[in-house]
């Protein structure tokens, strides 16, 4: 790798202060973590969490999210997206203990896909989705009231990316709708399009419009975006019955920061790079990339890359860090230049990991993640009936 091919920039602690604070557990916002953390700065962090992981055996499998910081990654049993990894944790059922090394909706989706007998933990309770949060239960019951009354309810089909709160996709089961991933939204627009007229996308607008136009050759005019803080959306009768993707107004904060200019400027200061970014970013980036996929997508297509190639990579930057690491024969670039990493995954440190396995260890099981037995129930058809769609249950990734 280049010495010029990648430099780390400095974190950005005042964002990590702001995000997750309060008290709120309606939603994906963080509430207080309880107990006394290992100080940072403590020398035996490290040896403190190889001795409660040894100590716990098989009784701990601890995942680890692809966007997840290294010193977690270290103590990781298996890394991958967000449903890889619950589906991991399923397969693993004599793990009483399942630490999730991500955030709150993705422990969620774990806890509905594993056995009653496995406690799912997520080690800091503010780590949290921006995404997620943008699509509050309340304001989502609203919406669809709003389209009862437009009179579109019979033929529209919710469709909810996964990431969003277990409550979002207990509203999409018990009104029809499929959960989707990043890799397989396509065919969960297709298949909704069998089932109905119209796609209410949920939380991610980017994700839908990118999907719908990209994918399934819809136009920019066939998608309008409903926004939860506006009278009826911000949309009129006239607009929601024209619609054929009605898109929620969430996005990604980490996702959404990149720009066409970054595409531009790369394609200026490293020539003949590849532009590759993930789905989750705004159309104008996607349309002025080489390549658009999921995070599995990415690594594959690095994996795949000739040596000597040159690729500017639009995601979260612990992962992006990690490929320039794992690729030395390539160069790779973030897109951005300034800091992209997801701030409230970042929670999830070293710190944290040892406060939790020492509790374990300990005989104490805390933060951990239970979604209500009705809502699991309705989730879980959502789940199921993206499992079902054609080549998707073999390798669903997120
Ligand atoms: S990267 Fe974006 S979608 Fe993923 S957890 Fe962070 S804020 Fe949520």
């Amino acid at each position: 790798m280049s010495t010029e091919s990648f430099v780390e920039p400095s974190p950005t602690p005042l964002a990590l202060l702001l995000l997750g604070r309060g008290a709120d557990p309606e939603s994906e916002r963080g509430v207080e973590c309880p107990g006394d953390l290992p100080a940072a700065s403590d020398p035996d962090l490290v040896a403190r969490a190889q001795a409660a992981k040894a100590a716990l055996g098989d009784r701990v499998f601890v995942l680890g999210h692809h966007y997840q910081r290294d010193e977690v990654i270290a103590f990781a049993d298996v890394t991958g997206d967000s449903f890889k990894l619950a589906r991991d944790a399923a397969a693993r059922p004599e793990a009483e203990f399942i630490v999730f090394a991500g955030v709150h909706f993705m422990a969620e989706s774990a806890d509905i896909l594993t056995g009653p007998g496995q406690a799912v933990l997520l080690p800091d309770l503010a780590a949290g989705c921006s995404m997620a949060d943008m699509a509050a239960i309340s304001q989502v019951e609203d919406a669809w009231d709003v389209l009862a009354d437009a009179g579109i309810t019979d033929v529209t089909i919710p469709i909810t990316y996964m990431n969003s709160t277990a409550a979002i996709k207990a509203f999409t089961g018990r009104n029809r709708g499929a959960v989707c991933t990043s890799s397989n939204a396509k065919p969960a627009l297709e298949w909704a399009f069998e089932q109905g007229e119209k796609v209410f996308f949920l939380p991610d607008q980017h994700l839908g419009r990118n999907t719908a136009v990209l994918e399934l050759g819809l136009s920019l005019e066939d998608c309008v975006v409903y926004d939860p803080f506006r009278p009826q959306g911000g949309l009129s009768v006239e607009q929601l019955r024209a619609a054929k993707v009605i898109l929620w107004k969430g996005h990604c904060s980490v996702h959404g920061r990149f720009t066409a200019s970054a595409v531009a400027d790369v394609r200026e200061r490293v020539p003949g790079v590849n532009v590759l970014v993930h789905p989750e970013c705004q159309h104008e980036v996607v349309l002025a990339a080489d390549y658009v996929g999921s995070t599995e997508f990415i690594i594959k297509t690095l994996d795949a890359a000739p040596a000597g190639s040159a690729w500017a990579i639009g995601t979260e930057l612990n992962l992006v860090k990690r490929l320039a690491l794992a690729h030395p024969d390539k160069q790779v670039v973030f897109l951005e230049k300034t800091v992209c990493f997801c701030a409230t995954m970042n929670r999830i440190d070293l710190p944290h990991l040892v406060w939790m396995l020492e509790n374990l260890v300990a005989g104490t099981v805390v933060n951990r993640i239970e979604v209500d037995h009705d809502v699991a129930h309705w989730a879980r058809i959502a789940l199921d009936r993206m499992l079902a769609l054609p080549g998707v249950g073999a390798a669903p990734k997120d």
